[in-house]
C-alpha cells in the first residue's frame, strides 16, 4: 500500500510518499513560497544512492493546486519519480492541526468531516484553513483515492477533565470550547509506541514522559499508551519555553503589558508567539546558535539555556506526580534528539526521582538509543520522531477500519 502524506501550511506544502508494506520512504519534499513571485520546490527520491535532492526556484507557484500539480509531476516523472502514475497511490494522509473534541482518531474525510474541521477553524486560525485547502486540492486531483485526516490533537483526547479544563467560568468551555487540546500528538504517539517496543514492554503497562523539543516544544504524560496530560494548551503557546514562544506565563502579564504599553491583543499575541521564548531572552531562537553564543561567553545565551532546561525539568517533576510511576523519559525532535548538553542540564540532579543519565551514552549520536545509567530507576531514551510515518500508519488504519459516512 502506497500512502501519500500531505502537510499543507498557509504558503507551503510538505509531502512524503511511503510504501507501507515495508514502511519505507519513496520520496519526500517541500513546496515553499506558494503565492509569492518565485516559489521553491525541493524534492528527494529514494533509494538513489546519492539521495539526490532537486531544488527548483523558477516560477511562481500561484496556489496549492499548482503546488500539488508540481509534486505529482515530480513523483511521476521518469527522472525524478518513484511511481508511474498517481493512481498507484492508495491513500492520502493529511496532517490536520486542530480536531477539537470531535476527533479522537484519524478518519476518512467526507463532507461531514470537512465541515467539522472547518468548525474548528477559530481554534486554529493559522493552520486548519490551510490544512483544508490541502484536502480539497487532493480531493480534486486524486479522484476517488481516500483522503484521511490525522489530527495533531487526537492523541491528547484521552486526557481527563481535571487535566484539560481551565479554571475559568465553566461556560467558557461549553460555549467557546476553551480547554487544553495539546499538539504534536503524532510525535508523542510515535515515540511512545517506539519506546514501548524498544524496551520490549507492553504499551498498555508502560508509563512514559515524552519530551518533544524542536522549534515548538511540548511534553506529554502517557500512561499505558494514553495521554494523561500535556504541556501545550488550547493553543501551542502554552507550556515549555520554545524558540520564539513564551510558554507558560502569568496570564495577568497580558493585561499589564496592554495597560503599560498601550498594546492591543493582536500585538501581544505576536509578542508572545514570535518575539518571546529563547529569542526573547537572548535574541536567537536556533539552539545551535545559542550554544555557539554561550560558548563565546554570552551571558544571555547561557541564561536562555538554563531557563529552557529548567522548564523541562519542572514538567518532568510534575508528570512524575501525574503518572505515579514512570518507566521512561523519551527525548525527541531537533533539540531532544541532538542536543546532549540540554539533555544533561535537564537530567541534572534528578536522582531523587530515580533519573540518572549516563554522560557517555548521552554524548553518542545516531538513531534510537538508551542514555540512562545502569542504576537509573527510570529509563532515558533518545528516539527520533517520525510524524510522517505515524500519519501514514494512522492513514492505513483508518482506511482499513472505517468507511466514509457522507
Ligand atoms: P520543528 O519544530 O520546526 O520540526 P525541529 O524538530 O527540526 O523543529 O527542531 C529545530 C530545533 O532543533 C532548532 O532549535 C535547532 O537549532 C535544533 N537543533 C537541530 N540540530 C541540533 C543540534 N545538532 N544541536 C542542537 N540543536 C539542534
Amino acid at each position: 500500500m502506497k500512502v501519500f502524506v500531505v502537510n499543507a501550511g498557509s504558503s507551503s506544502l510538505k509531502y512524503q510518499l511511503l510504501d507501507m508494506r515495508t514502511e519505507t520512504v519513496l520520496a519526500t519534499g517541500l513546496v515553499e513560497r506558494i503565492g509569492e513571485a518565485i516559489g521553491r520546490v525541493t524534492h528527494k527520491r529514494f533509494p538513489d544512492t546519492e539521495a539526490e535532492e532537486k531544488t527548483v526556484f523558477d516560477e511562481a507557484v500561484t496556489d496549492h493546486k499548482m503546488a500539488m500539480h508540481r509534486v505529482i509531476d515530480l513523483i511521476t516523472a521518469p527522472d525524478t519519480g518513484v511511481i508511474a502514475e498517481k493512481a498507484e497511490i492508495d491513500a492520502i494522509g493529511h496532517r490536520v492541526v486542530q480536531g477539537g473534541e470531535v476527533f479522537n482518531r484519524s478518519i476518512i474525510i467526507d463532507t461531514a468531516v470537512k465541515e467539522a474541521v472547518r468548525a474548528n477553524n477559530p481554534l486554529a486560525p493559522l493552520h486548519n484553513p490551510a490544512n483544508l485547502v490541502g484536502i480539497e486540492v487532493a480531493e480534486a486531483l486524486f479522484n476517488g483515492t481516500p483522503n484521511v485526516a490525522v489530527f495533531d490533537t487526537e492523541f491528547h483526547q484521552t486526557m481527563p477533565a481535571r487535566a484539560f479544563l481551565y479554571a475559568l467560568p465553566y461556560r467558557y468551555y461549553k460555549e467557546l470550547r476553551i480547554r487544553r487540546y495539546g499538539y504534536h500528538g503524532t510525535s508523542h504517539k510515535y515515540v511512545a509506541g517506539q519506546a514501548a517496543r524498544l524496551m520490549d514492554r507492553k504499551p498498555e503497562s508502560t508509563n512514559l514522559i515524552t519530551v518533544h523539543l524542536g522549534n515548538g516544544c511540548s511534553m506529554a504524560a502517557v500512561a499505558g499508551g494514553r495521554c494523561m496530560d500535556t504541556s501545550m494548551g488550547m493553543t501551542p503557546l502554552a507550556g515549555l519555553m520554545m524558540g520564539t514562544r513564551s510558554g507558560d506565563i502569568d496570564p495577568a502579564i497580558i493585561a499589564y503589558i496592554a495597560h503599560q504599553q498601550g498594546l492591543g491583543v493582536r500585538e501581544i499575541d505576536d509578542l508572545l508567539n514570535k518575539e518571546s521564548g529563547l529569542k526573547g531572552i537572548c535574541g536567537a531562537n536556533d539552539m545551535r546558535d545559542i550554544h555557539a553564543r554561550a560558548d563565546r561567553g554570552d551571558d544571555m545565551a547561557r541564561q536562555a539555556l538554563e531557563m529552557f532546561a529548567y522548564r523541562v525539568k519542572k514538567y518532568i517533576g510534575a508528570y512524575v506526580a501525574v503518572l505515579g510511576r514512570v518507566d521512561a523519559v523519551v527525548f525527541t525532535a531537533g533539540i531532544g534528539e541532538n542536543d546532549d548538553v540540554i539533555r544533561a542540564m535537564i537530567c541534572q540532579d534528578l536522582d531523587g526521582l530515580g533519573i540518572r543519565l549516563d554522560e557517555e551514552k548521552n554524548r553518542t549520536r545516531g538513531g534510537a538509543r538508551p542514555i540512562h545509567a545502569a542504576d537509573s530507576r527510570v529509563a532515558l531514551w533518545v528516539i527520533p520522531t517520525n510524524e510522517e510515518l505515524q500519519i501514514a500508519r494512522d492513514t492505513v488504519t483508518a482506511v482499513s477500519t472505517s468507511a466514509p459516512t457522507g
